[in-house]
């Protein structure tokens, strides 16, 4: 059987990830969310990932102040501020373990990460979550995710959708049209993270992560 993992990044966004957790509240759904850490300084925002991991979704760190991959980064220091810094914030909301997805702009390459950015995923027991189901719902015409998520599902058995909480909000019945095209088709909606997707677990890398990682002296090499 397929399953179908889902993940929301970029929020919390108020008027957003309410109405997101509002539908899979309804469909009985459980999501992580992949917050950026700056965001949770508005209490708006802290109070709807409070509410998320209540409701049982899970709380994942997609950096600070999502300004750029990591790869973009010439000075020493930004894997402590980006990382650490958004982690601080999450505090006691991060749950299971601590997953983080760097930034990645839809795609997998050498920029996602630094050598000082692994290490200190390493260092700090990190579970990094990638994905292979980015159907780019930031690109108009935005509707156009539903085929991109439906072609992305022949990608794996073990399926991870990346959606963001602000662009899928104005689509929320496109959402509803894509679960109810999963459910026909039999594939099962999960809260598990695929292992194909966790290259390291809990600070040990299990899969190779070179290819996630730049050169440090010519970022996105
Ligand atoms: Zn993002």
């Amino acid at each position: 059987m397929t399953t179908l993992t889902l993940t929301f990044d970029n929020g919390p966004v108020p008027g957003a990830t309410d109405a997101i957790l509002d539908r899979l509240r309804d469909r009985g759904l459980l999501a992580t969310f992949f917050v950026i850490g700056e965001r949770l300084l508005d209490p708006a925002g802290r109070r709807l990932a409070e509410r998320a991991r209540a409701e049982g979704h899970w709380i994942g760190n997609h950096t600070l102040t999502h300004t750029k991959p990591f790869g973009e980064y010439e000075e020493p220091g930004h894997a402590a501020v980006e990382i650490g810094g958004a982690e601080a914030l999450i505090g006691d909301l991060a749950s299971p373990e601590r997953f983080f997805r760097p930034v990645g702009r839809g795609q997998l390459g050498p920029h996602l990460l630094t050598p000082e950015a692994r290490d200190h995923l390493i260092d700090h027991r990190y579970t990094l979550v990638t994905w292979n189901n980015v159907p780019r719902d930031w690109v108009e015409p935005q509707r156009d995710w539903l085929e991109r998520a439906i072609d992305g599902m022949a990608a794996s058995e073990r399926n991870l959708i990346v959606l963001h909480d602000h662009c899928i909000v104005e689509m929320l019945d496109t959402l509803d049209a894509f679960l109810d095209r999963m459910a026909a088709d039999g594939v099962e909606i999960v809260q598990a993270m695929p292992e194909e997707c966790l290259p390291i677990r809990r600070g040990r890398v299990v899969l190779p992560i070179d290819g996630f990682v730049g050169d440090a002296a010519a970022p996105g090499a």
